[in-house]
C-alpha cells in the first residue's frame, strides 16, 4: 500500500492526460480519468477511502490503453499502478462466462486445439448461421465471444504443427516467434504469413510449442500470480536461446514481454513489422496493389512497444497501394484485452468512433490492417454487426499475399 501511494505521488495534476483518455473524453466525469483515477488509488493506498463496488468500478472502466503515460510529464507509472491496484483487491469472485471460457482456452494448450478443431467445424457449415438465426449464443450467454468469429473460413486453413521453420534464402540469423493463444485460435494466416516472410528475408524460425498465453490478460484483471506462472512457462520457452530477436505478432502480446522482469525476452521482443523493415527486404518483391487501405495503430504499438512506424513502413513496400491513417483524435478501439467482453457498450461506442470516421468519406477501403488481434477481432465484429464490408488483417498477411515468390 505504501509502495502504490507513493508512485501515485508522482502525479502533479497537471491534467495534461487528460484529453488523450478515451473514458474522460465520452464521459466527461474526473472519476474516470486518469488523474481521477490516481487520486481514488491515492486515497485507497492511504487509508482515506474504503474500498467500495464504486471505486473499483472506475477503476475497472479504464481501458489500460496507457495514452495517458505516454504523455505525462513527470512520468507517471499509471499502467503498473492500475495493475497493482487491481492485484490487491484480487478475489476469485466468478467472472463472466465469456470470460471464463477465454481464458480456459488461453491457458490449457488441450482446450486451445480442441476450440481450433471446433471452431473450423462451426464456421465451415451451416452450424453458425443457424445458431445466429436462433440467437443460441445469446441464450448461452457466450454472444459476446461468438461475436467475435467471423463467418468466413478462410483464415484458419493453415496448419502450423512445426516447431522449427528453416530459413529459404541465406541464412542471418535465427528468431524464435511468439504467435499468442488468440492468433493461434482466431488468425493462423497471420502465424503462416509471418513465418514465410521470416524465411524469405533470411531467418530461421523457432515456434516453440510449449510457449503459453503472454499473461496479460490475468495481470489486467489483478491474478499477478497466474500471470507470473505464465511468465515462467514462456521463460522456459524463449529466454535459454541465442535468438536475434524474439518476434511479436500481436502488440499486445509484445507489450507484455517487452514489460517481463527477464530482460533475455524484455529487450530481444520486436514487432514483426518493425523486425522485417529493418532487414531492408531485398529478398522480396510484391505485386501492385491498386486498392486503398487504412492503418490502425493498437494502443500497444503505440504507447508501449513504441514502434508504430514499422507497419507503416512495412505496407509501403507494396506497389501502388494507397494508405490512409486514422486522424490522431481517434482513441482506442475498445477491446483491450477483455474490456470488450466485459464493458461492451463503452467498447461498442469506441469501435463505432473509429469505424465511422473510416467511412467518412463514402470511400471505405478494402482492407484495415491493425498488428494486433484483439483490435482486429472487435473492430471485424464490430463492422460485420453494422453490416459494413471490411476486411481487416495483419499487415504482414497483405505483404505475403502481395509477394510475387
Ligand atoms: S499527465 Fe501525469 S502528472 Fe499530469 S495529471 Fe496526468 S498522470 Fe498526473
Ligand atoms: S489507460 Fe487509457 S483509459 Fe485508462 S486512464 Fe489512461 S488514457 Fe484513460
Amino acid at each position: 500500500m505504501h509502495e502504490l501511494a507513493k508512485k501515485t505521488d508522482l502525479c502533479v495534476q497537471c491534467g495534461l492526460c487528460l484529453p488523450h483518455c478515451p473514458t474522460y473524453a465520452k464521459t466527461q466525469n474526473e472519476n474516470e480519468s486518469p488523474r481521477g483515477r490516481l487520486a481514488l488509488i491515492q486515497a485507497w493506498a492511504n487509508k482515506d477511502l474504503p474500498n467500495s463496488e464504486k471505486l473499483q468500478s472506475h477503476i475497472d472502466n479504464c481501458l489500460l490503453c496507457r495514452s495517458c503515460e505516454k504523455v505525462c510529464p513527470t512520468q507517471v507509472p499509471y499502467g503498473e499502478i492500475v495493475d497493482d491496484f487491481r492485484n490487491a483487491i484480487y478475489s476469485k469472485k466468478p467472472s463472466s462466462l465469456n470470460l471464463t471460457l477465454l481464458k480456459q482456452i488461453v491457458h490449457h494448450k488441450k482446450i486451445n486445439h480442441a476450440a481450433q478443431a471446433l471452431l473450423k467445424r462451426y464456421q465451415s457449415s451451416v452450424l453458425q448461421n443457424t445458431a445466429r438465426l436462433f440467437k443460441l449464443p445469446q441464450l448461452l450467454k457466450l454472444d459476446k465471444i461468438e461475436r467475435l468469429i467471423s463467418n468466413k473460413k478462410n483464415s484458419n486453413h493453415y496448419l502450423i504443427a512445426q516447431d522449427f521453420y528453416p530459413a529459404v534464402a541465406e541464412v542471418k540469423g535465427d528468431v524464435g516467434l511468439f504467435s499468442g493463444c488468440m492468433g493461434a485460435l482466431f488468425d493462423q494466416e497471420t502465424i503462416h504469413s509471418a513465418i514465410r516472410l521470416l524465411n524469405i528475408a533470411g531467418f530461421n524460425v523457432h515456434h516453440p510449442n510449449s510457449q503459453t498465453c503472454c499473461g496479460a490478460l490475468d495481470l489486467h484483471s489483478g491474478d499477478k500470480k497466474t500471470a507470473t506462472h505464465l511468465e515462467h512457462i514462456n521463460l522456459q520457452a524463449f529466454a535459454n536461446h541465442d535468438w536475434t530477436a524474439i518476434i511479436s505478432i500481436a502488440s499486445g502480446c509484445g507489450s507484455q514481454l517487452q514489460d517481463y522482469k527477464n530482460k533475455k525476452i524484455a529487450n530481444k521482443t520486436i514487432d514483426i513489422s518493425q523486425f522485417l523493415i529493418n532487414q531492408k527486404l531485398a529478398s522480396m518483391s510484391f505485386t501492385p496493389l491498386d486498392s486503398s487501405v487504412i492503418l490502425h495503430t493498437p494502443c500497444s504499438l503505440k504507447n508501449s512497444m513504441q514502434q508504430e512506424q514499422g507497419a507503416l513502413n512495412l505496407v509501403k513496400q507494396i506497389p501502388d497501394i494507397k494508405i490512409k491513417s486514422i486522424s490522431s483524435n481517434i482513441h482506442c478501439c475498445g477491446s483491450a484485452g477483455s474490456y470488450m467482453l466485459q464493458h461492451p457498450k463503452m467498447a461498442e461506442s469506441l469501435a463505432d468512433d473509429l469505424i465511422n470516421q473510416v467511412i467518412a468519406d463514402n470511400e471505405t477501403p478494402e482492407y484495415l490492417l491493425t498488428s494486433n488481434i484483439g483490435c482486429a477481432l472487435h473492430i471485424s465484429a464490430r463492422c460485420r454487426e453494422r453490416h459494413i464490408e471490411l476486411e481487416v488483417i495483419h499487415p504482414v498477411t497483405l505483404l505475403a499475399r502481395q509477394l510475387t515468390k
